[in-house]
């Protein structure tokens, strides 16, 4: 596997279009570490692995779907540190593997495929040795994750920024963005799914200081969790062209939708600083048809 390359991260700015505060926006790309392992999901882990090497596990055992980055990169950092790993798949075994199940599988990963329900109650399979392995909360979610998290901050100049926005799934990422924020700082979590109202309590719990504010948009999730329409695609396009910056149509696409959007608006005050995490995720886009994006 290609080595991480953590020297490849950039601070890209780049101009909206229609901006009436004139306030800055920069995109830190964490997309740019590795072409499979979004750099989100490889900060969440970090110390995952190393409480599997503290408990002397010889593996990892998480969950995922089809398309999952977590799957991936915990396949891969696995691998890195001479560990097993096991994942268990939402849904039944597909005829052919995702190109996600495919690079899991090669990077010696276990799959088990569960069906829907069994999945959502997060079940392991009997024939699964879960002593010898550490369990990892779906998407890296937990106090660990939020960590690991928290080390993004490093990779960029805090007083240089009013706000720090990102996209939102398990809220571990902004859990440990906000940990790692300076006191004014605002922080702005656009939610990737519908209707996801535990999502506050669920960032809350795993703050340093639960009385923190932060702020999380629920109206941009374009019809759901890993649901897009031709609206966020031809936004993707667009915000190519534009930036250069690709994205990807779960996570990313949606956060550089909704900042669109919102500075449109006039939502963020006069010449705000705005750092957007760019979290990764671009593996993904090969659920889409080719030519849908023209990246
Ligand atoms: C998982 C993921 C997120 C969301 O992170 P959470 O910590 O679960 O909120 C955002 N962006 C990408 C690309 C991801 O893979």
């Amino acid at each position: 596997m290609q080595p991480l390359q953590f020297d490849n991260i950039t601070i890209d700015r780049v101009d909206l279009p229609v901006n009436p505060n004139k306030i800055e926006v920069s995109v830190l790309r964490l997309d740019k570490i590795h072409p499979l392992i979004s750099g989100n999901k490889w900060f969440k882990l970090q110390y995952y692995i190393e409480e599997a090497k503290r408990q002397q596990k010889n593996g990892l055992l998480t969950f995922g779907g089809a398309w999952s980055n977590h799957i991936i990169a915990t396949a891969a950092a696995a691998s890195m540190n001479g560990l097993q790993s096991t994942g268990i798949i939402r849904g039944k075994e597909p005829a052919v593997y995702s190109p996600t199940l495919v690079a899991a599988s090669e990077l010696g990963m276990h799959l088990y495929f569960t069906n829907r329900e069994a999945y959502s109650n997060k079940e392991i399979p009997g024939e699964i040795d879960q002593s010898s392995q550490l369990l990892i909360p779906e998407g890296g979610y937990g106090i660990i994750g939020a960590l690991g998290a928290a080390g993004i901050s490093q990779y960029f100049n805090r007083e240089s920024f009013t706000h720090i926005c990102c996209a939102v799934g398990t809220g571990t990422m902004l859990a440990g963005l906000i940990n790692s924020s300076l006191p004014q700082q605002q922080l702005t979590g656009i939610s990737v799914m519908k209707n996801n109202n535990s999502l506050e309590e669920a960032v809350r719990s795993l703050l340093h200081d639960p009385a923190r504010d932060f702020t999380i948009l629920h109206d941009f999730h374009e019809g759901g969790y890993a649901k897009h329409n031709p609206g966020l695609i031809a936004f993707m396009n667009e915000w190519m062209r534009l930036t250069g910056i690709p994205s990807d149509l779960v996570y990313t696409g949606k956060l550089f939708l909704a900042i669109t959007r919102l500075a449109a608006d006039g939502y963020f005050p006069l010449q705000s600083r705005l750092l957007l995490i760019h979290s990764g995720g671009l593996q993904g886009n090969a659920s889409l048809s080719k030519e849908t994006l023209i990246f």
